[in-house]
C-alpha cells in the first residue's frame, strides 16, 4: 500500500540509522527522502549508506530521494588547554588567531574574515547561541570582548554573527571536496548551509550545473532579506530553524516559517521546515504536545516537506520518530480545515501558461467526481513542481524518462513517480502509459478519472499545454 500522505518526511542519516536493517524500517515507516550530512561522517561512510538506499530503494519500487547536505562556511572555535572554559558575565575575553590552546582569557577563532567585518558594539554568539560576547575593540588579529552571557564553552563550538554578512563564500575547501563526491555518487539535491546572498546560489549553481538540484537553508538575516532573489535562484529552500533561530530573534522563527513557506509556493519551489521537530525523541519513545503541534504546524503551513535531524541520525528511537511525523501529517491532512485550506485560490499567483495548465488542472481536479490522481509528464521534473504548488486532494503521479527526475520527488509534496523509459516516444500512447504508472502504484479503480497534463511536442522542458482526462475502463 502506498502511504497516502501528501507531506513528506527528510529523515537524517547517521550511526542510528546506517544499517539496512534500520533503514529499511525508517521506508516502511514513511520516509521519503534521506540527508546525508556532511558536517559528520566519513566518505566511505556515506558512499556504503547511500549505495544501501538505492538497494533499498529498487527493492521497494519506491524512488527515495537522497540530499547532500554541505556543512557551509560554518564557523567554529579553536580548542582549549583543558577542553572547555567557564565563561562568567561581565569578563573579558579574547578570539584571536593564534592557533594555540585557549584557557580562561582567550582562544582561536581560526576566521580571519571575521577580525575584519567585526566592529566595536558587534555581537557574537557562541554555542548555539546561549553565550553571548560584546565586541569592546578590535585589530586584525585579536577581538576583545565582554561577556554579556556566560556559560560553559568547550573545543570547536559554533560561532554565530548575527546581522554581519562575511566576504566568504557558501563552499569551504572541505565543502567542494565534499560536493565532488557527493556528485560522483550521484545524489539527487545538495543542500548548502548558510547561504548569505543570492550570489552563493549562483556560484554554487556555476559549480553543480544540473548534475544535481540545489536547495539553499535559510539561516541567516541577510538570506532571508534576498528571499525573493533566493527563492528564484534555488530549485528547493530549506527553514533552517536551528540556525535560524540563533541568528534571528526566536521568536521571529514561526512567522518566518510561514514567510518562507508562502513565497516558495508562490514560486513553485519545494519548501522543507527542519530542526527540533521532534527533539524529544532523540532520548525519549514519544515525542512532548509542542512538538507534536510543531510537526502539525507545518503541515498545516503547507510545506512540502518535513525533517527529522537527530531524531533519526543519533538518537535512540528513529523509526518511531518518522512513524509519529506520518501519524501527525495523516492527521492533519484528514483534518477538514487542512482540506479547505488546499482549495484556497492561487490563481494571483499564476503567471504563465504553463502554469495557467497546472491551475485548471486542479480546478478539474475539485469539480470531476472520483479523480484517482493527476499524471504530469515531465522531461525535468519542473512542470511536476508547478503542479504541486497547487496542492491538489489526489496525488499527483511524475511519470518521466528519467530516473534522476524521478528521484527528486521525494521532497516534494503530494508526488509519486515513475520512471518510463517510452513516455515521449508517441503521443498515442500517453493514455496506457499513464493507466499503467497509475495502477502501479497502486491508485484508481474502475470508473475513476486520471487527470493527465503533459506537454506537446512531447519531451520539451518546461512546457505544459495540454490538460486531459481519462476515465478508467
Ligand atoms: P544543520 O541545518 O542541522 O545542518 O545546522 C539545519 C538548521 O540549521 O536548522
Ligand atoms: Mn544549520
Amino acid at each position: 500500500m502506498p502511504h497516502n500522505t501528501s507531506t513528506k518526511i527528510l529523515a537524517t542519516i547517521g550511526p542510528a540509522t546506517a544499517d539496512e536493517k534500520t533503514l529499511s524500517r525508517l521506508i516502511d515507516a514513511g520516509a521519503d527522502a534521506f540527508r546525508f550530512n556532511f558536517s559528520h561522517g566519513t566518505h566511505a561512510e556515506h558512499q556504503a549508506r547511500f549505495e544501501i538506499v538505492r538497494k533499498l530503494s529498487k527493492q521497494k519500487n519506491k524512488h527515495i530521494t537522497v540530499v547532500a547536505d554541505l556543512q557551509g562556511p560554518k564557523l567554529r572555535i579553536g580548542t582549549f588547554e583543558n577542553t572547555s572554559v567557564n565563561l562568567k558575565k561581565g569578563q573579558s575575553f579574547t578570539l584571536d588567531l593564534d592557533p594555540s590552546k585557549g584557557n580562561e582569557k582567550r582562544v582561536c577563532l581560526p576566521h580571519p574574515e571575521i577580525f575584519k567585518a567585526l566592529k566595536k558594539g558587534d555581537t557574537l554568539l557562541l554555542n548555539d547561541g546561549s553565550i553571548s560576547l560584546k565586541v569592546v575593540s578590535k585589530d586584525s588579529s585579536h577581538i576583545q570582548t565582554k561577556v554579556l552571557i556566560g556559560g560553559t564553552l568547550s573545543d570547536h563550538k559554533g560561532v554565530n554573527l548575527p546581522n554581519i554578512s562575511l566576504d566568504i563564500s557558501a563552499l569551504t575547501q572541505k565543502d567542494r571536496q565534499d560536493l565532488d563526491f557527493a556528485l560522483s555518487l550521484g545524489v539527487d539535491w545538495i543542500s548548502l548551509s548558510f547561504v548569505q546572498r543570492a550570489q552563493d546560489v549562483k556560484d554554487a549553481k556555476k559549480i553543480i550545473g544540473d548534475k544535481a538540484l540545489i536547495i539553499s537553508k535559510l539561516e541567516k538575516p541577510s538570506a532571508v532579506a534576498e528571499l525573493d532573489e533566493i527563492i528564484a535562484l534555488s530549485d528547493a529552500i530549506m527553514v533552517a530553524r536551528g540556525d535560524l533561530g540563533v541568528e534571528c530573534p526566536i521568536e521571529t522563527v514561526p512567522v518566518l516559517q510561514k514567510k518562507i513557506i508562502s513565497a516558495c509556493r508562490a514560486r513553485a519551489k519545494p519548501v522543507i521546515v527542519a530542526t527540533q521537530m521532534l527533539e524529544s525523541m532523540i532520548s525519549a519513545p514519544s515525542p512532548t504536545r509542542a512538538e507534536v503541534s510543531d510537526v502539525a504546524t507545518a503541515v498545516y503551513d503547507m510545506a512540502d516537506c518535513v525533517m527529522l535531524s537527530a531524531e533519526t541520525a543519533v538518537g535512540q528511537y528513529p523509526v518511531q520518530a518518522v512513524e509519529m511525523m506520518h501519524k501527525i501529517i495523516k492527521e492533519v491532512e484528514h483534518d477538514s480545515r487542512f482540506i479547505e485550506s488546499t482549495f484556497a485560490n492561487e490563481m494571483h499567483l499564476c503567471c504563465n501558461a504553463s502554469q495557467g495548465m497546472t491551475y485548471a488542472a486542479k480546478e478539474l481536479s475539485e469539480v470531476l467526481k472520483n479523480v484517482a490522481a493527476i499524471v504530469t509528464f515531465t522531461t525535468s521534473g519542473f512542470t511536476t513542481f508547478s503542479m504541486a504548488k497547487e496542492r491538489p486532494q489526489m496525488p499527483i503521479i511524475a511519470i518521466t524518462p528519467n530516473a534522476y527526475v524521478a528521484n527528486r520527488m521525494g521532497i516534494v509534496w503530494g508526488v509519486k513517480a515513475a520512471v518510463d523509459k517510452e513516455v515521449f516516444q508517441s503521443f498515442e500512447r500517453v493514455e496506457d502509459i499513464a493507466l499503467k504508472a497509475v495502477k502501479s502504484l497502486g491508485y484508481g479503480k474502475k470508473g475513476d478519472h486520471i487527470i493527465t497534463t503533459a506537454g506537446y511536442p512531447l519531451g520539451k522542458k518546461l512546457k505544459t499545454n495540454l490538460l486531459h482526462t481519462i476515465e478508467i475502463k
